[in-house]
């Protein structure tokens, strides 16, 4: 990567280190100039009739459907994915563009019943809003952000981050050429430091969604507070896997359940709490399957788990992973590539860093528990909330254990987390506030009151 004070930002080919694309970075300059131009589209988007902001944001749908493949690649090249996952991003933009043009129809404000008159309320858009989003899933991230916004009638200035810009930008692209007025959907890549901060401390920016980790969530949420600018944040993660004895064995350890995306997701379960009696079936288990794992070439359709994003991330993974430490771990290439094998770690402490802290790699750590309240004791000792798997037959178990662990997402016999339809997002320092689902547009709208006295003049 370029230091924060040069003007481009140059992507990387993470699974070969070669330069894929060189884009300008953002000045703070840039940036407030976009948001000029993003609030006087915004007043024509907004006053266009909602079925008309509905069909723009279908064709949109139909344009990134039309371009499923190119954007995939993008995201190939750029972020080091494998091409399945990429396919199903790209297709995750389209069925979210859809879902949310639905919203825009539906919109729904409330009556009140008031005496002497009648009380209505009205969803109002908010204006510009701005989305920093982050490298490891660099397409639905902004689009669980930005099209939401959108349908409710703002604009949306997006800024990606440094190492992938490439699809937010073409994004941007596609969204004019489907005929959405100009402006209303910008990309504005460029550096934290500088574009980011411009963006958060911009008094015409009505609002910040923020996803990234946990400490730089921290410091734009202060200074959101300086405008008192809502803000949601989706942050770090260090979900729990928790496998009680009477588990499917061979679900409940899929070792895609922490590796997909090369373990760069936010809902990774890394903490794999194994009930004692299955505990060394489990670690023979995860020993095999982590031996079977293909890591490669993400554009190779047999491939199953590419590189790590950069060359710091590589550092940051390989610190937790000393290599005497005792774990399974499977293999990876050598050569250039930001290239870590898929790992269990399995002599840490329960409150280690290892244990508590969010790697962000491809790298979990075993742990027994003894009984249900065990359990969930070991899953509640993080300062993260976002995610987490039961694996149970006993169905009042499932229920106990769902209401005791603090976590946004749980799933039950399953490792599924985001489906657009269904409301995403942390608890603790997992984050605030909430994405998708049927509540998605609200987020992105003010409550108007208005009282309408029905008085006649006086007789
Ligand atoms: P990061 O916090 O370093 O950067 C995220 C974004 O913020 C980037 O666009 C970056 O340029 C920008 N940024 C950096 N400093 C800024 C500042 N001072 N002001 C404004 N913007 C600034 O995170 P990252 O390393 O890119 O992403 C990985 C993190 O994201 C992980 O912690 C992961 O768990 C988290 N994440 C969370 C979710 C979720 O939904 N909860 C989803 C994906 C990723």
């Amino acid at each position: 990567m370029t230091d924060p004070h040069e003007h481009e930002l140059r992507v990387l080919n993470p699974a070969t280190e070669e330069v894929v694309a060189t884009v300008p970075a953002a000045s703070e300059e840039d940036v407030a100039a976009a948001v000029a131009r993003a609030a006087r589209a915004q007043r024509a988007w907004a006053a266009l009739a909602p079925a008309d902001r509905a069909r723009l944001l279908r064709r949109f749908a139909d344009v990134v459907e039309a371009h499923t493949e190119e954007l995939a690649w993008l995201e190939v090249r750029e972020a080091g994915h494998t091409l399945g996952n990429a396919r199903w991003e790209a297709g995750n933009a389209r069925d979210l563009l859809l879902y949310a043009a639905g919203g825009a129809e539906r919109l729904l404000g409330s009556q009140i019943p008031a005496p002497g008159g009648w009380n209505v309320t009205f969803q109002e858009p908010l204006g510009v809003i701005g989305v920093i989003a982050p490298w490891n899933f660099p397409m639905p991230i902004a689009a669980w952000g930005s099209f939401p916004a959108l349908a409710a009638g703002n604009a949306v200035v997006l800024k990606p981050a440094e190492t992938t810009p490439l699809t937010a930008l073409r994004l941007a692209e596609l969204a004019l050429e489907a005929g959405l007025p100009e402006h209303v959907f910008q990309a504005v890549p460029g550096y934290g430091a500088t574009a980011g901060r411009a963006l958060v401390d911009h008094p015409d920016i009505a609002k910040i969604v923020f996803t990234g980790s946990t400490r730089t969530g921290r410091e734009v949420m202060e200074r959101c507070a300086r405008l008192v600018k809502p803000v949601t944040l989706e942050l770090g993660g260090k979900s729990p896997n928790i496998v009680f004895a009477d588990a499917d064995l061979e679900a409940a350890l899929d070792p895609f359940s922490f590796l997909d995306n090369s373990g760069q997701d936010c809902c990774a379960r890394t903490r794999i709490l194994v009930h004692e009696p299955v505990f060394e079936a489990a670690r023979e288990f995860l020993a095999g399957a982590l031996a079977d794992v293909v890591v490669g070439d993400p554009a190779d359709e047999k491939t199953r788990m590419g590189p790590l994003i950069s060359r710091q991330q590589l550092d940051r993974v390989r610190s937790y992973v000393p290599d005497d430490a005792p774990a399974l771990r499977g293999t990876a290439p050598d050569g250039p590539g930001f290239w870590f094998p898929p790992t269990v770690l399995t002599g840490e402490r329960p409150d280690g860093p290892a244990a508590t802290e969010e790697i962000f790699g491809p790298v979990a750590v075993l742990l027994p528990f003894t009984d249900e309240q065990d359990a969930v004791r070991l899953a509640n000792g993080t300062p993260y909330g976002l995610s987490g798997s039961i694996w149970t037959r006993d169905v009042g178990r499932a229920l106990r254990v769902s209401q005791a662990v603090q976590a946004g997402n749980l799933s039950v016999n399953s490792h599924s987390s985001v489906r657009y339809w269904t409301p995403f997002g942390g608890f603790k320092q997992s984050g605030l506030g909430r994405e998708l689902g049927p509540h998605a547009l609200t987020a992105f709208t003010r409550t108007k009151n208005v009282f309408i006295s029905t008085e006649g003049p006086a007789q």
